[in-house]
C-alpha cells in the first residue's frame, strides 16, 4: 500500500492540464439513434481532429465520435513541442533501416510541422505558435557516443542540425544538437480551431460515445458498448490513441505504454528561449509558454511503464527540485501526467488496420511526438481514405514487419505473461481499516484481496483491480487517484470508470 497522499504546498494537489484550462472547448452530445455517414473517426486527440477536418474538407460527410469529451486525451496533457528532433531516433532507424526509411520518417514530421505553421498562417489562428530551436543534450559521459552518434546520423540524412558543447540555458551539459526551425504552441487552442471548422463543413461530433467493436462488412458497423447503437461507415479510422478493436493484427502485442510528468513553472530567472530534451538516465524536457500573461517553464520528464512506479507522486518532487534548482521556482499553478504508445520499431502505425480490412485505418504510436506524427497521420489517413498516393505510405504501413519488430513482439508478450502471473501473486499487506482519508492501495477486505481508496470525506470505495481489457492486475497511482494497468496502459479511476483504454469496461465495483 503506498504512503498517505501528502502534496507539499508548493503542488497543486490535483492535476490539471493548462492548455485545457485556458481554453473553452464547445460541447457535443451523446450518440442517441443509429446514423449512417461516409467516414467515422473513432477518438478525437490530434490525430483524429486533423483527419476528420481534412476529410470533411475533401466533401466526406463525417462522424468524429469520442469516449470522453474531445481533446480530453494525452493530447491535453502533452508539452506540445512541435518538432522532428524525436530523441536518438534517427540513429537508431539507421542501425534497423535503409536510409530512405529515417529520410522518409524525418520527412513526414517536417510536412506535419508545416501543415500546422501554414494552418496557423493562413487562419490567423491564435495558439501561441512560436518558432524555437530544439536542443537534444546530454551531461553523461557515457552517453556523449550516443548523441555524436546521432549527429552522424543528421549529417547523413541530410537534417539540418549543429553540435554545440554547452547550452544557452543554465542546465548542464558536455555536448547538444540543435535542430533549428522548430516550433511550441497551445495544442488545445489549434486543434478548436479545426474542430470549428469541421463543423462548418458538416461534420458530427459525439462525445460520451464509447465504441467497444465492430463488424466488418459492407458498411462498417461500428458499435457502442453491449451494442446498443451502432456508426454505419463506408470507412472507419481508428484514432484512440491504443486500438480499442483487440483482434484484428493483434495490436496489443505490438505496442509498448509510458507515463511521463509535467509541471508548469513561474521562474525567478529569465529563459533565454529553446525547446530542450535530454538522453539522459533522468528525462528532462523543458519549453517556455505564456499563462495569465507571463512567461513560465514546462518543465517535464520522470518516465515509467503505467502501473510500474511505488510511489507516481515522487516523480513530481523529482521535477520541482529540478526547475527550483535550475530556473528558481515561485509558483507551480499546474501539474499533470499522460501516457504515449510506442511501436516496436519506433515508426508511428498509420493505414489500414491490416491487409484483410482495406476500409478500417488505424493511427497509433507516435512515441512522445503526436504533435507532428498525429498531425502528418491525420494527412496521411485523408490520402488512405481517398485511395490517393503518398510516398511515405510504405514507411508507417502497419502491415510493416523486419526482424527487430518480430524479436521485440514476442517480449512484448513475454512481458504480459509475466505480468498476469506475477499481478496475481502480488500480496496485500494492509488492511482496509488502515487507509487514512485521500489514500489507496491493494487491501486485504473480507479475506479477499481487493482495491480500495478512501475519499478525502472517508468514504471507502472497492474495486475488483483485474484489468477488464485482459486480465493483468492494475496498480494504484497516487499521483492520479487512479488504477494503471501496467500490460497495455488502461486506466480507470477510483470508482471504477474507464479513464482511458483499450479498456472499454470499468472495473467491477465492490459492495462494502
Ligand atoms: C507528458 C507527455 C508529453 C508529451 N509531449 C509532447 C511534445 O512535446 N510534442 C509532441 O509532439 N508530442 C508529445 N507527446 C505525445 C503526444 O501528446 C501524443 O502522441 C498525442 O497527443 C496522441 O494523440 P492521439 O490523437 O493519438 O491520442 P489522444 O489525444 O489520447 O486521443 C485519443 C482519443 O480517443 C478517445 N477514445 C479512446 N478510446 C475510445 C473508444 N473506445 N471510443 C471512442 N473514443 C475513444 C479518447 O477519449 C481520446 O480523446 C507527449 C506525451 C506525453 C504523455
Amino acid at each position: 500500500m503506498s504512503e498517505k497522499f501528502n502534496v507539499p504546498s508548493e503542488l497543486p494537489r490535483y492535476p490539471r492540464s493548462m492548455w485545457r484550462t485556458v481554453t473553452t472547448l464547445p460541447t457535443f452530445p451523446e450518440l442517441k439513434e443509429e446514423i449512417k455517414v461516409d467516414a467515422a473517426v473513432i477518438g478525437a486527440g490530434i490525430a483524429g481532429v486533423t483527419t476528420a477536418y481534412l476529410l470533411a474538407l475533401e466533401g466526406y460527410k463525417v462522424a468524429l465520435v469520442d469516449a470522453s469529451e474531445i481533446l480530453s486525451g494525452t493530447t491535453g496533457f502533452t508539452t506540445a513541442k512541435i518538432s522532428a528532433q524525436h530523441g536518438l531516433i534517427y540513429s537508431e532507424l539507421l542501425s534497423n533501416f535503409r536510409p530512405e526509411i529515417p529520410k522518409s520518417y524525418y520527412e513526414a514530421n517536417i510536412e506535419g510541422l508545416r501543415f500546422i505553421r501554414e494552418m496557423v498562417e493562413t487562419h490567423g489562428i491564435d495558439c501561441d505558435f512560436k518558432e524555437e530551436t530544439s536542443y537534444l543534450y546530454t551531461n553523461q559521459e557515457d552517453k556523449l557516443d550516443d548523441l555524436r552518434k546521432e549527429f552522424d546520423a543528421y549529417q547523413e540524412l541530410g537534417i539540418p542540425g549543429q553540435w554545440h558543447e554547452s547550452l544557452p540555458i543554465p542546465v548542464d551539459a558536455i555536448g547538444a544538437i540543435s535542430m533549428p526551425g522548430q516550433a511550441q504552441f497551445n495544442p488545445i487552442k489549434y486543434l478548436k480551431f479545426l474542430v470549428e471548422k469541421f463543423i462548418e463543413n458538416g461534420g458530427l461530433i459525439y462525445e460520451n460515445t464509447t465504441i467497444e467493436g465492430a463488424v466488418y462488412g459492407k458498411p462498417i458497423k461500428a458499435y457502442t458498448i453491449d451494442a446498443e447503437l451502432q456508426i454505419n461507415c463506408n470507412e472507419m479510422i481508428v484514432t484512440t490513441h491504443y486500438p480499442f478493436w483487440n483482434v484484428p493484427a493483434g495490436y496489443f502485442s505490438r505496442l509498448n505504454v509510458e507515463r511521463s510528468y509535467a509541471l508548469v513553472v513561474k521562474p525567478e530567472t529569465t529563459f533565454h528561449g529553446g525547446m530542450y530534451l535530454n538522453i539522459d538516465d533522468e528525462k528532462r524536457s523543458l519549453r517556455s509558454a505564456t499563462f495569465e500573461g507571463e512567461e513560465v517553464l514546462i518543465v517535464g520528464g520522470e518516465n515509467h511503464v503505467p502501473g510500474k512506479s511505488d510511489n507516481t507522486f515522487d516523480h513530481y518532487l523529482e521535477l520541482e527540485k529540478f526547475a527550483g534548482k535550475t530556473f528558481g521556482s515561485r509558483e507551480i499553478p499546474f501539474r499533470w501526467s499522460a501516457q504515449d504508445i510506442t511501436t516496436l520499431d519506433k515508426i508511428p502505425y498509420i493505414g489500414p488496420l491490416s491487409a484483410d480490412y482495406p476500409f478500417a485505418f488505424i493511427a497509433t504510436g507516435f512515441n512522445k511526438w503526436g504533435m507532428t506524427n498525429g498531425t502528418f497521420a491525420g494527412l496521411l489517413l485523408r490520402d488512405n481514405v481517398l485511395r490517393r498516393s503518398n510516398p511515405h505510405m510504405d514507411t508507417f504501413n502497419p502491415g510493416r514487419f523486419n526482424d527487430k519488430s518480430i524479436s521485440q513482439n514476442i517480449a512484448t508478450g513475454f512481458k504480459m505473461a509475466k505480468e498476469l502471473i506475477t499481478g496475481k501473486f502480488a500480496g496485500a499487506h494492509e488492511k482496509v481499516d488502515r487507509l487514512e482519508p485521500d489514500q489507496g492501495g491493494v487491501v486485504r477486505y473480507k479475506g479477499k484481496k481487493v482495491g480500495a481508496y478512501r475519499d478525502p470525506k472517508g468514504e471507502l470505495f472497492l474495486v475488483d483491480t483485474t484489468c477488464t481489457h485482459m486480465g493483468c492486475e492494475t496498480a494504484w497511482n497516487d499521483a492520479e487517484r487512479s488504477w494503471d494497468c501496467p500490460c497495455h496502459g488502461s486506466r480507470f479511476s477510483y470508482t471504477g470508470e474507464v479513464l482511458e483504454g483499450p479498456a472499454t469496461d470499468p472495473l467491477k465495483r465492490i459492495e462494502e
